[in-house]
């Protein structure tokens, strides 16, 4: 469904070129759980927002079906990314003003759908994700655990084909990241939508190996391990 090719990505920080991933390729089959480890700063991040379209890669392709998104304008890749995927980040970036509800019914308004209808998924994605009763609540009312399921059930509301999730225990405590990867997990196993976690976080490396039908370990640019239990 997804798919990298050769892809290089380069910053450039003054006049010096930092190459950070360096020909990743990879798929990403529908309905597959994959996994992508590796040591901070080996680029997981940096391929993660290219396979999101929140970025382009220097050289190479990341194509969508028969689709180089990575050719589309920001404002396509924009709404294929409302469309088609849900992104999770490790800070959350929920909207401080805004009620739970309103936070996850934003993605459903930019995607052109209102009224009762999308309040009723909204809510429904926040019961999924265990929050049925803090629907009013402001994401400073909320624990980190709580907020990043906020931040998961916003990812749902448009139903993705695919769930990317960037670090998403990476600012909570072990116990509250394991429930969250727990929580990812379930809801991959029964909505049968796409989901790769992108992970340094060494306790969760084994339950999320057991688990995924691929693991992908990435280190300095370049994909070192490729493992398929399936
Ligand atoms: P990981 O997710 O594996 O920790 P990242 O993809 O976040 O790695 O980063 C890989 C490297 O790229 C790091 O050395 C980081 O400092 C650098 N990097 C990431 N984003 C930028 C940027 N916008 N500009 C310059 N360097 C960056």
């Amino acid at each position: 469904m997804i798919e990298a090719r050769n892809v290089v990505k380069t910053y450039q920080t003054g006049r010096v070129g930092l190459e950070v991933l360096r020909g990743v390729s990879l798929q990403i089959d529908p309905d597959a759980f994959i996994a992508i480890m590796g040591p901070s700063g080996a680029g997981k991040s940096t391929l993660l927002h290219l396979l999101a379209g929140l970025d382009t890669p220097t050289q190479g392709e990341v194509f969508w079906e028969k689709e180089a998104i990575s050719r589309l304008s920001d404002a396509q890749r924009a709404a294929f990314r409302n469309q088609k995927l849900g992104v999770v980040f490790q800070f959350y970036h929920l909207l401080p003003e805004l009620t739970a509800l309103e936070n996850v019914l934003l993605p459903g308004l930019i995607g052109g759908r209102s009224g009762k209808p999308l309040r009723r998924v909204a809510a429904d994605c926040l019961e999924r994700v265990g929050l049925k009763e803090r629907l009013r609540h402001r994401p400073g009312e909320l624990s980190g655990g709580e907020r990043q399921r906020v931040a998961i059930a916003r990812a749902l509301v448009n139903d993705p084909a695919l769930l990317l999730c960037d670090e998403p225990t990476g600012n909570l405590d072990s116990h509250t990241g394991e429930e969250i990867i727990e929580l990812l997990m379930s809801l991959h196993s029964r909505q049968k939508q796409g989901l790769v976690v992108v992970t340094h976080h060494v306790t969760h490396h084994v339950k999320l190996a057991e688990r995924a039908e691929k693991v992908i370990v990435l280190e300095d640019g370049r994909i070192v391990q490729e493992r398929s239990s399936k």
